[in-house]
């Protein structure tokens, strides 16, 4: 069993490519076979290698871990022209000589009878049994193509689809120029490659009709497909740029995602298990498969992914957290500042839902003072808040084991004696220290800025 990835270098690895990628490996991974990685950069015009290494570091990060060496599609072109020929001799596939202007003609008779232009080229029998081709004249090759009866596939997420033969065409198999069409690659290289299934976006269902053929005049196993259905913004419209679809390494680099977040999202968009939000890899390996793929297309939602992302944060490790926000800070390796970013993600982790969060909330620990306020936060420190800050350092002056125990029964005195509740006395803390009105719990802010640095903090509010 071989499943494999073949996106076209043409643009970022977008989120719909990778849910592609991750039903292939899951696939794979769950049957125990191989999952393969092409790159279709046969359209040299539009193939560029920033949208290559975008797609094999997005794959990288999101752990899409391809088997073997990926497969360049361009690099085989010489292999997908011979086959083209083997088809020739084999009676499956005819030179055609027809010139742009026959084209143009039938085009142009199709549009008037309001047909589709469905090309049968007059060589597709003129030439069976010539040798003598036309000397010095361009040709394309073509496909001689079933005319007659049906083509249906049994797609394990579409069902069974069906298409009259009289329908197809006789596509091109290589051009002109002697280069092979995608068409014609595509089965070549999934036939070369060992791929059993083709599970892909739906929007390439057409193309099985046409691909099939090939197979079968070549006398190949045909390969299991699966189309899955796309995905749509949340208007229901498919995801475009309107929506802010972006690549793979925005919701990395820009939005602070977990790759791991990111994983199960896509995961549950378009495949579910139960009522299960939250699916490890080892258990999605255990219990993927086509069937619980749906056949509508699923809606992408931010939020959602914004809530899983948040579990994952919650759920990482200190360390790993700690140098992704020194990464987002652009801390260098020896800042001594990295030890107190560690110190502080468990305080900072149960509040954040990306990794932009917790590095903002990082903000006030390298702060210095005095400490800007946030305007929004300047009313807690005016009326009697002066003079209860005042009370607070001198009640956490003389606290000198400095932890979370100690500090807070220090802070609980200050609010009983001056018969206030906790959170009178803590807002008004909070701004001193932070220069805002959220933050970690402020017992854990006290510790982590530590004895001296907090009553500096306190004592610049007091008058
Ligand atoms: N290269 C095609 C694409 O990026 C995929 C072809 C296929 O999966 O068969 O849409």
């Amino acid at each position: 069993m071989v499943t494999r990835f073949a996106p076209s270098p043409t643009g970022f690895l977008h989120i719909g490519g990778a849910r592609t990628a991750l039903f292939n490996l899951l696939f794979a991974r769950h049957h125990g076979g191989t999952f393969r990685l092409r790159i279709e950069d046969t359209d040299r015009a539009r193939s560029t290698q920033p949208a290559i290494d975008a797609i094999l570091d997005g794959m990288r990060w999101l752990g899409l871990d391809w088997d073997g060496e990926e497969v360049y599609q361009f690099a085989r072109a010489d292999r997908h022209a011979a086959v083209a020929q083997e088809m020739v001799a084999a009676g499956h596939a005819y030179r055609c000589y027809l010139t742009p202007e026959e084209l143009d003609a039938m085009r142009a008779a199709a549009q008037a009878a309001k047909k589709p232009l469905r090309i049968r080229s007059p060589w597709r029998d003129m030439g069976r049994e010539r040798t003598d081709w036309p000397a010095d004249k361009p040709y394309v090759v073509r496909l001689r193509a079933p005319t007659e009866g049906a083509t249906t596939i049994h797609d394990r997420v579409q069902g069974e689809v069906t298409v009259q033969n009289a329908e197809l065409d006789d596509l091109v198999l290589l051009r002109s120029d002697g280069t092979p069409t995608y068409m014609l690659a595509v089965v070549v290289d999934d036939h070369d490659m060992g791929v059993t299934h083709v599970i892909r976006g739906d929007d390439h269902l057409n193309n099985a009709f046409r691909q099939l053929p090939i197979y079968r005049a070549m006398g190949w196993a045909e390969p299991v497909y699966a189309h899955i259905p796309l995905i749509h913004g949340a208007d229901g419209a498919k995801l475009s740029k309107r929506h802010g679809a972006v690549g793979i390494e925005a919701y990395r680099d820009d939005m602070g995602i977990l790759p791991e977040a990111l994983d199960n999202y896509l995961l549950r968009l378009g495949w579910g298990h139960g009522d299960d939000e939250i699916i490890s890899r080892a258990d999605a390996t255990r219990w993927f498969d086509l069937a619980g793929v749906g056949k509508s297309p699923s809606r992408f939602d931010l939020k959602k992914l914004e809530n899983l992302n948040g579990h994952y944060i919650r759920a990482a490790d200190d360390a790993r957290l700690a140098d992704l926000v020194a990464a987002k800070l652009s801390l260098d390796h020896d800042d001594t500042r990295r030890s107190t970013l560690l110190a502080a993600m468990p305080a900072l982790k149960p509040r954040a839902a990306n990794v932009n969060e917790l590095a903002d909330g990082t903000a006030f620990l390298f702060a210095t003072r005095p400490l800007g306020i946030d305007e929004a936060a300047r009313p807690l420190l005016e009326g009697d808040a002066p003079a209860l800050l005042a009370r607070l350092h001198s009640a956490l002056d003389a606290v000198h084991n400095w932890d979370t125990e100690s500090t807070e029964a220090a802070v609980r005195q200050v609010a009983e004696t001056a018969g206030v509740k906790l959170g009178q006395v803590a807002q008004p803390l909070r701004v001193a220290l932070t220069g805002r009105k959220t933050s970690p719990g402020i017992f854990d802010v006290l510790v982590l800025l530590g004895r001296e640095e907090s009553l500096a903090r306190i004592a610049d509010q007091m008058t």
